[in-house]
């Protein structure tokens, strides 16, 4: 049963866990469990860290695919992003936005301060591995899909898509998405995988278009605008990549994020289409007669399972069994979520209160 009793008083550092994911809240997990010389090993599917939190390497620009942004409210997190800000990994951006809708573009303010990775989104994570590096009793594995779990007399055994077995494990936090988690535990723990059917996430289209020159100025916008929240039933935020720190290099790049009702319609369209479409839905957000300059490459990135539909109200979930579940649906929806509720799953999985 999904318990806020602390499961794992005798958690010694001879103690291994297993953290499946290696997006900002499984890696805020290990990083505070490898400070307390617990040992952890860390999965992920993918060739890099990052989770939604990933950049697209082009041969010309560097595109965020996933969170452009984000926000730090909580002590802790502000504490962090200011550690990542002296790291060189993290700077102040956008700091000139604006909106657009039928009637003509107007300047944003929030008053909130926002932040990007630097050189790009996926520094963060890559920083936080990187930095896992010094303590001899953590490691990463990259390339790892993790398909299954088994519970032996001794411990916990993982599977991956390539055959191999990883194990045994004292304890295992999965920090992929609900519906990821939820085939991974269903078999062995009813209550952690009912709290994962009960977390639907919504479907986002990331598109994004390199130019061979920069965008035409337009009437009464400065030309280093950075961001636009576009008021349009297809198209939610545009990003200037090229604006953001350490790419100033690069060309006129633009990432495209999509509304999520629309997202959800069109979620089972080609990547071609969507790209089009976004594009296009920028397009109409200009003003009539403007030319784009010539596209250099135009794409788009399906993300499943981008955010959820609702919140959970705990930060991070465990059973008595030795599974646990972080990530940020466990909170919110953003990327100060992740990372708390990582980073709580680890005080938690030390006997500590949060
Ligand atoms: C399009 C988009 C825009 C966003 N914009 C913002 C924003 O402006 N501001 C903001 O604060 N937040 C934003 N977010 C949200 C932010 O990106 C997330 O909150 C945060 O990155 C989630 O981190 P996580 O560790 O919880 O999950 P993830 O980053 O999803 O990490 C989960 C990891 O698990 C891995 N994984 C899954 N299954 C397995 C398996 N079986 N075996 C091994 N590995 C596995 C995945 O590869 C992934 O790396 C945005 C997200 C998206 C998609």
């Amino acid at each position: 049963m999904a318990s806020l009793a602390n499961p794992l008083s005798t958690l010694t550092t001879a103690s291994r866990v297993a953290i499946i994911g290696a997006g900002l809240s499984g890696l805020a997990c290990a990083h505070r469990l490898a400070q307390h010389g617990v040992h952890v090993q860390l999965f992920d599917k993918a060739r890099g860290p990052g989770g939604r939190m990933s950049s697209k390497q082009r041969s010309s620009a560097t595109l965020d695919l996933g969170a452009q942004a984000f926000t730090a409210r909580d002590a802790r997190f502000v504490r962090k992003a200011t550690e990542w800000q002296a790291a060189g990994c993290v700077a102040k951006w956008p700091v000139h936005s604006y909106q657009a809708s039928a009637s003509g573009w107007q300047t944003h303010h929030d008053g909130q301060v926002r932040y990007c990775g630097v050189p790009r989104m996926s520094a963060i994570t890559r920083h936080l591995a990187d930095s896992l590096s010094p303590y001899p009793h953590a490691s990463l594995l990259l390339e790892t899909p993790i398909t299954s779990l088994e519970e032996t007399a001794s411990g916990w055994q993982l599977r991956d898509a390539h055959g191999g077995q990883h194990g045994l494990f004292d304890r295992v936090v999965i920090s992929a998405p609900p519906p990821q988690a939820q085939a991974l535990l269903a078999d062995w723990e009813p209550m952690l995988s009912a709290a994962c059917e009960a977390q639907p996430q919504r479907g986002c289209w990331a598109a994004w278009a390199i130019f061979e020159s920069t965008l035409p100025t337009l009437p009464h916008v400065d030309d280093d605008w950075q961001t636009l929240h576009a008021q349009h039933p297809a198209l939610r935020l545009v990003s200037r990549n090229h604006t953001k720190p350490g790419r100033e290099a690069q060309p006129e790049s633009l990432s495209l994020l999509a509304q999520l009702d629309w997202s959800d319609a069109h979620i089972e369209q080609t990547p071609e289409v969507a790209a089009r479409q976004l594009l296009d839905a920028f397009v109409s957000l200009l003003p009539s007669g403007t030319k784009l300059p010539a596209l250099l490459e135009l794409g788009a990135h399906r993300w499943r399972y981008a955010q959820p539909v609702t919140a959970s109200s705990e930060s991070f979930l465990y059973s008595e069994r030795g599974l646990s579940l972080c990530g940020d649906s466990f909170r919110g929806s953003r990327v100060e979520d992740a990372w708390l509720s990582g980073d709580e799953l680890g005080e938690a999985l030390l006997g500590r209160s949060v």
